[in-house]
This record gives C-alpha cells, structure tokens and sequence, in this order.
C-alpha cells in the first residue's frame, strides 16, 4: 500500500528508502539488540489481554500465526516461500473446520506471468448479504524483508478471526479473503503493478453476481505494530469508518483508533471502485520516528509485533462484524 507520505519516499527510489533504514543512528545501533529480541518472547507491555476481555480474540494465537509466516522468510508472489505460506493457511482454516475456496490465476506483472492464489472463507448466513473481510499475506519484494508487520500481522488477525467465526452462523454470511499480490513488483507504487489479488477476486465477484451482496468490506493491513495508531482513511466509505471508529471507541480503545486522517491507496481499493462499501485499518505512520518507522525495510521482523495490538484490532473486527450482524 501506499501513503501521501511514502509517496515522497518513493520518488526517490528504492535507495532513498534503503538509505533511510540504513542511516537511522538508533536502527543501527540496535541492530544486534534487535536481533536478539527476535527469538525472545514479547515483553509484558505487549502481552495480550486474556481472549475473554476481547471477545474471545487470542492475541497470543495471532502472533504465533505471525509468527510463523516470518519463519517461512520472504513471501512475495510467486516464490516458494509463498507456496509454503498458502499451504499453511488452508490447513489451518481446515483444522478449524472452516470452507476455503482458492483461486488460483496468473497475473501479469514487471516481473513477468506471476502464479497466484487468493484464497476465501466462506461462513453461511441465514439471510442473502455478505459482510467481507481481507488481508494480504504476499510480502514485498525486497531483500531479506520478512513482513512482519506488513502482510504478516493482519494475516494473523484474520486467522484467528477464521476460528472464531467459522463455528458461528450469524444473519449474514462472513467471507475473509487472503489476497495474493497486494505489494507493487517494482520498487514504486504505481497502477496497476499493486493489488493483484484483490482485483482478480472483485473483478470474479462482479461476474458471479456476488458483488451486489456484499454490505461492507472490512480490510486489515500493518496491524501489529507496537504503538499503533489508526487513522479513518479517506478513500474508504465513511459511513464504515463510523461504525470502526465508534466500536473502538466504544472499547475503550479511542487512544488506538484516533480521529485524525490520512489517505492509503490498498486492496480495499479494487472493492471501492466497484461500490462496495470498504474500510481500510492500517497504521501506515512511516516517517522517522513513526509507528511503522520500519516499514519496507528488514526491519519490518517479529520484535515489532505486539501480541495487545493483534487482540485490539480482532477484537474490533469481531465487534464491527456483530454490529454489521444487527444491521
Ligand atoms: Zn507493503
């Protein structure tokens, strides 16, 4: 995905952001530190809530799932690593008896004809109406960049949203999509080298008639980081926004989900310009300093990860989906 802000970062190529990761006193300093804190267990300020405090969200199970993609190494399209990573997802979702479909198609790309697969949860609902999820699990093509944050953490999310959900009916169906392909092959962002996956599946739904069913699109994207704050993006439908923002509030976690604003263009995207009503959640602050001050580079590793923050934003997913449940 991409911000007004990284735009900047952007026109100056992929070694202005190489550059920025490298020249930072305080990363390089670290480094050895971080590495360490790598392997180690998160630190008590980062433990998540027992699951009862957040609807029964895991944020424990979330960051093992994160957890284990990282371990998996690179991910973006087409790589082994990523073969690997949708055979982990699918026999997850299965173990928690969930219907997965997988779509599997080539995307032309910079890079040449990529394979790729998005793959979907399908939970029933007792009346017609969709309410979708979706998170990206490709990770960008850059070296020794693991996504933990970026590609990883949502995909967590929605893995324990997965085992949570897929036991419960509710009035709508819930679908969580996994797209493939959401990084730009090329350093810089720029249409239509970025959203591979979330395309191919709006662009199938329309076809299929599925579209129309669809009352709002929930996406999750760089989720997990340490010190998150969630600005209301401005491309996404407002009325959504509204509902999130207002949940999170209600939950007490108004200090989380802020009211300030900032435009990122994403999966929720490809949906937006079909009329379905979409939200974005993502903490895409990278500037020095910021809470992504990481992102795009390799040190985007598990230490950045926080167990609480996972818990925080599945358990606002979990309350915006019952909301959109009454609805
Ligand atoms: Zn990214």
């Amino acid at each position: 995905m991409c911000a007004a802000i990284c735009v900047s970062v952007f026109f100056l190529g992929l070694a202005g952001c190489k550059t920025k990761a490298d020249s930072s006193q305080p990363n390089t300093k670290d480094a050895p530190f971080m590495s360490a804190v790598t392997v180690a267990p998160p630190q008590a300020a980062d433990e998540a809530p027992p699951p009862e405090k957040t609807g029964g969200f895991d944020g424990k199970r979330a960051y093992a799932q994160v957890a284990k993609q990282v371990s998996f190494g690179p991910r973006p399209s087409g790589s082994p690593a990523i073969a690997k990573t949708q055979d982990y997802i699918l026999a997850e979702l299965k173990s928690y008896g969930c219907a997965a479909e997988v779509d599997s198609f080539s995307a032309d790309t910079p890079a040449g004809r990529l394979p790729m697969k998005n793959i979907l949860v399908k939970i029933p609902g007792e009346k017609p109406g969709v309410i979708l999820l979706g998170t990206h699990y490709d990770t960008k093509r850059l070296e020794n960049f693991v996504g933990a944050d970026d590609g990883g953490s949502s995909t967590g999310v929605m893995l324990e949203l997965a085992r949570l959900l897929c036991s419960q009916h509710g009035r709508y169906a819930v679908w969580i999509a996994f797209f493939d392909g959401e990084e730009a092959v090329r350093p810089e962002w720029k249409d239509p080298d970025n959203c591979y996956g979330s395309r191919e599946m709006a662009a199938r739904f329309a076809i299929s008639g599925d579209l129309t069913k669809i009352k709002a699109f929930l996406l999750a994207d760089i989720v997990g980081t340490r010190t998150p704050h969630f600005k209301r993006e401005t491309y996404s439908t407002k009325a959504l926004v509204d509902l999130v923002w207002g949940v999170a509030k209600r939950l007490g976690y108004g200090s989380i989900f802020v009211d300030e604003s900032s435009a990122v263009e994403d999966d929720h995207q490809s949906f937006l310009k079909r009329r379905v009503p979409s939200v974005d959640v993502i903490d895409l602050d990278n500037g020095p300093g910021g809470d992504v001050f990481y992102w795009h580079t390799p040190e985007d590793t598990l230490d950045k990860i926080s167990p609480k923050t996972l818990a925080i934003v599945g358990h606002v997913f979990l309350e915006s989906v019952k909301e959109l449940q009454a609805k």
